[in-house]
């Protein structure tokens, strides 16, 4: 079986010590602004889908697939927030995904750690590789299921153990990052619980990456300081796409389509090359 493209680009940034862009597309534009920018600055990258994308626009994963597969730097194709059982055994046999996200944590913590435990099975027998998160992270995102009156809960030595017993390979931990805006000024002072996202990354040795969600309006002295406490899978989405959605709030009635379009993904490609830079995967594929 062919290594596990998700898994090598994050093995080599987690020896390497930088963090790699695991950035959200919701259409063919996007996706083409932000592998754009890995070519150009010679940068690993994480494609992700969410599987509310894959429903509206059901050939984009095949085209972020040709995308990797004929891209100059290590890319892959990964699916976020995958929820519905029925949809992920979907996707595990007719999509060419790398990695996908099981995410149980609607589910209380025996349940979530089981139906995690089957599907990282099946996963892993078809090579893609597993990422679930540990805790519970607050607020929501296109197309994933609210955690409602639920409460934010942060990972505990306790659920590293139990979700790697669940053979995981990337572990999303909460730490107080939240799904969903900040506010402009990023997350208030002592949010980010960095000396906890420490001791998770020392606890699994090894054993999984550490993937952070919930990085809208962080700023890059934040972004940097998750990376030295070992986060090395950075989902982004917002974070990178703003400047999209405002060049196009600004601009759509006043240019003819493909000027925008070829504008909107030049700006794109340029605000993930900067965030590239900041997180130290330029120059390493
Ligand atoms: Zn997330």
């Amino acid at each position: 079986m062919q290594p596990n493209r998700t898994l090598q680009i994050l093995n080599k940034a987690a020896r390497e010590k930088y963090g790699v862009l695991a950035a959200i597309a919701y259409n063919i534009e996007q996706l083409t602004a932000l592998v754009r920018a890995a070519e150009s600055k010679r940068s690993p990258l994480i494609l992700q889908l969410f599987p509310s994308t894959l429903k509206q626009l059901p050939t984009l994963a095949h085209a972020a697939a040709v995308a990797v597969n004929s891209a100059t730097v290590p890319i892959s194709l990964h699916i976020d927030h995958a929820q519905d059982e029925v949809h992920i055994r979907e996707i595990l046999t007719t999509l060419p995904v790398d990695s996908i996200m099981v995410d149980m944590s609607h589910y209380e913590k025996e349940e979530n750690l089981e139906k995690t435990r089957v599907l990282a099975k099946e996963c892993h027998e078809r090579g893609i590789a597993v990422e679930a998160e540990s805790g519970r992270i607050n607020g929501g995102e296109d197309g994933i299921a609210g955690t409602g009156n639920l409460e934010a809960l942060f990972t505990t030595p306790e659920d590293v153990e139990d979700f790697i017993k669940a053979e995981i390979d990337i572990l999303a931990p909460s730490i107080g990052n939240i799904h969903g805006d900040y506010g402009p000024q990023g997350p208030a002072l002592g949010q980010i619980h960095f000396d906890r996202l420490e001791s998770i990354n020392k606890q699994t040795n090894d054993r999984v990456l550490v993937c952070l969600h919930g990085t809208n309006d962080f700023t890059a002295e934040i972004m940097k300081r998750c990376i030295e406490n070992g986060a090395i899978k950075l989902n982004v989405n917002k974070l990178l796409l703003e400047v999209w959605n405002e060049f196009l709030r600004q601009n759509a009635s006043k240019m003819p389509l493909v000027k925008l379009i070829d504008m909107g993904i030049e700006i794109l490609q340029k605000e993930t090359e900067r965030w590239m830079d900041i997180c130290g995967s330029s120059g390493m594929a």
